[in-house]
């Protein structure tokens, strides 16, 4: 249903009851950062920093890094730039990083698991190169962490950028305190988002991991394509809660995965709670204007009509998709 006609919306939006809704961009390449601020972002809600590692022989030194993440922060000068730290394993890989060969690599050494170990140099050169542009950028930068599963992996990444912090101090170089968010893609992270939630700033929901883990269907694998899908009740109950857990830890919580760009789910997602939507330049300007035509309390009804469903059928009939 989405034409390509939307008008450019630039100013922030809100709801008909006027609920802020952040409507942001995913950036993959930085040949993407012109398009998505003249199509209306408000910011980065997720930058994916794997490109600055491919096509080369050696990971990019801290300078390299400190200036690719000056440059989106100085395109959105006025808005918030949330940027992911490395996340390789999975279907990301890097010819140089020495990934092991894994039976299930979506099962195995992927995102915050390596950047904790053995990639811990690796992650240390990159979050004293964000805290670095976050000092010196226009925008205002967050920093957040991969299929964190667990406490223990997130407080071991916050160990990692204090003691980033703290080496920076030492060269008396300038550090920002940046916003900090967990991705929740792994269903461990729903479980666990209130005390996820309770150590950062907030939280955004990754869809396309989230629904592959939530459903065990392969997020690549067509065969499994329609269980791949996440309007299934089971995955809008897992964005209910991770939304309501967020909110009672005073944590913001937007979505990032391709569920965000969809403008006929708009109305579903701010009706469960969702704060920021984040999702590939093209679809902005349709999911602006749909925010700015929801109703948040209407919506809110009709969402949780949607997640108490029994199947992904009914789910369709109250969306009216
Ligand atoms: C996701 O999993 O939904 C997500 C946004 O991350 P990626 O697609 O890069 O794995
Ligand atoms: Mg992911």
């Amino acid at each position: 249903a989405s034409g390509s006609g939307a008008a450019i919306v630039d100013e922030s939006v809100e709801t008909t009851d006027g609920k802020h809704i952040e409507v942001a961009a995913n950036i993959g390449q930085p040949a993407e950062l012109d398009p998505a601020a003249q199509r209306g972002a408000d910011g980065v809600g997720l930058y994916r920093t794997e490109f600055l590692f491919l096509d080369r022989e050696t990971p990019p030194s801290e300078d390299e890094q400190y200036e690719a993440v000056r440059e989106v922060l100085d395109t959105f000068p006025d808005g918030r730039v949330v940027v992911r730290t490395l996340d390789i394993g999975g279907d990301k890989r890097i010819p140089y990083l020495d990934l092991p060969a894994e039976e299930n690599p979506f099962l195995g050494e992927r995102g915050i698991r390596r950047s904790l170990d053995p990639d811990s140099d690796l992650f240390a050169t990159q979050l004293r190169a964000l805290l670095r542009a976050a000092a010196d950028g226009a925008g205002d930068l967050a920093i957040m962490f991969p299929l964190v599963a667990t406490v223990e992996e997130l407080d071991g990444a916050l160990d990692a950028l204090d003691a980033a912090a703290a080496d920076l101090e030492g060269r008396e170089t300038e550090v920002a305190d940046p916003e900090v968010g967990v991705m929740i893609e792994t269903p461990s992270a729903v479980f666990m988002a209130e005390e996820l939630a309770a150590r950062v700033d907030f939280l955004s929901i990754g869809t396309n991991d989230l629904t592959q883990y939530v459903m065990a269907a392969d997020r690549e694998n067509e065969r499994v394509g329609d269980l791949h899908d996440p309007t299934h009740p089971g995955v809008l109950r897992a964005i209910r809660q991770t939304v309501k857990s967020a909110h009672d830890e005073d944590a913001w919580v937007g979505m990032c995965g391709e569920m965000a760009g969809d403008p006929d789910l708009t109305e579903l997602l701010v009706g469960l709670g969702l704060d920021e939507l984040s999702m590939s330049a093209v679809t902005i300007p349709e999911v602006k204007t749909a925010v700015s035509e929801t109703e948040h309390s209407a919506a809110s009804e009709r969402a949780d009509r949607a997640r108490l469903a029994a199947t992904r059928s009914e789910v369709h009939d109250t969306l009216e998709l």
